[in-house]
Parts: C-alpha cells; structure tokens; sequence
C-alpha cells in the first residue's frame, strides 16, 4: 500500500511539466444533491501543516515591470473577457508586488490604463539601468487551439537575457504552466535599450481555456509567484 501510494505520488509529480495543471477554482461549481451521500474513508490522516514555501530573495535589484499596451491601445482580446492591456496592468501590478516583497526595487511603465509609446518603454529601462526589463503581454492567433506561455528575447541577447528567459521558463515548467519555450523577435522594447530584457506571452487570449485561465486571479497569482521565481533564480545564480 505504502508503495502504491510513493509510486502516485512520484507519478503525480512527474507529469505536472507536460500540461497546465486545471485550477480548482476555475472549476464549475458542484451540483447539490438532496440525497444523503455516503463518504469515502480518508486514505490517511491529515497532514498537521502544509510546508511552507521557502522564497528565495532578489535583492536590491532593480526591475522594469512593462504591461504592454495601454488607454487607446487594448492589445488583443479574442475570447476573453478582459482586454488584453487589463490583463497586462492586472499581472503587473501582482509582479510588481511580489518582486518588491523579495527586495527589488521596481519601476513600472505605466501603473494605470494609459498609453505610453515604446521609446517611452525603452527609455525607462535605460534611465532607470534597469538589472532587467519584463514586459508582459498576453497572446492572440488565428489558430484558436494554440496554448501556453511563451519567452520572447531579441535575436542577438545578451548572456543575462538569456539566462533570465531560461530561469522564468524553467519555473513555469515546474509550476505546471505550460511553456511553449523561447523565441527571438526584435520587438522594440526588447531591442531599443541595453539592458537585459525579457517579453513574456503570459498565454493566448484567442483559446478559450487560456482566456479562462488569464481571466483568473488564481492563475494569475501562479504565473506572478512562477515568474517571481525564475527572476530570483536568475539573480541568485
Ligand atoms: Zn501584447
């Protein structure tokens, strides 16, 4: 038996890579029957406390935090309910909390629905020698089955850029968020600054499952603590 449960429990964490993991909470809520439900025994006893997560610091460090789009600009949409460049104030503002509890200094882009041009963007990041620049943007295609996140770096990155993408991918996989690796594009705030630079597609707003995801403040809080801790990883290294 003790085996059984080992070997389920291995298993159980060994596929958590390949596909996002469904959050309770987004699950419709159970119907309620009347009748009287017998309950299956517990297999174990409780444990008496769930560990605690031991975060690792980030130090004084200071990060640009960039949702993308903004006021006349919404992004995308697709099926989601919200425009894209809520989406993106919403996680940010989450990121920008979470990095500041673990001693970064940050500097946002923009903190309300307004437009900023990407020089601006770009301009920040240089002003501020930002140690790393995040941009978070969700994503939209016409091939409405596509999943996931995706890292955007420039086509010639520097070596911090890199690693940075590579921690932050590394910590969706191990949070169970699908990462559909990194790509190379030269978008403007990546490659209008010297600093490092990341571009984060937190999903697809054109695939329901993503939108429902994106959607969600539970989720949203596991990619800010997944993206918190590929961040952390990448300066502790
Ligand atoms: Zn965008």
């Amino acid at each position: 038996m003790k085996r059984f449960l080992l070997t389920s429990f291995a298993l159980a964490a060994l596929s958590g890579c390949a596909e996002p993991r469904q959050v309770i909470s987004d699950l419709p809520s159970p119907v309620m029957h009347t009748y009287a439900v017998k309950r299956a025994p517990a297999l174990e006893a409780p444990s008496p406390a769930a560990p605690v997560k031991r975060e690792l610091p980030i130090g004084p460090k200071t990060i640009v935090v960039d949702p993308g789009h903004g006021g006349k600009d919404p992004g995308t949409q697709g099926v989601s309910v919200l425009a894209e460049k809520e989406f993106n104030l919403l996680l940010a503002a989450e990121l920008s909390r979470a990095l500041t509890r673990r001693g970064a200094k940050v500097v946002p882009t923009r903190t309300t629905d307004k437009f900023v041009t990407l020089e601006h963007r770009a301009l920040i990041a240089r002003r501020s020698r930002a140690d790393l620049f995040v941009s978070i943007h969700a994503d939209w295609i016409r091939k409405r089955h596509s999943t996931g996140a995706t890292l955007y770096i420039a086509r010639s990155p520097s070596s911090k850029s890199i690693r940075a993408a590579d921690c932050i991918a590394a910590a969706f996989r191990s949070s169970g968020i699908k990462c559909n690796g990194i790509r190379r594009r030269d978008f403007r705030v990546l490659v209008e600054h010297p600093q490092p630079a990341v571009l984060i597609e937190c999903g697809y707003m054109s695939n329901w499952a993503d939108a429902r995801r994106l959607n969600s403040p539970a989720y949203r809080t596991r990619l800010v603590e997944a993206i918190t801790d590929g961040v952390a990883t990448h300066f502790t290294r």
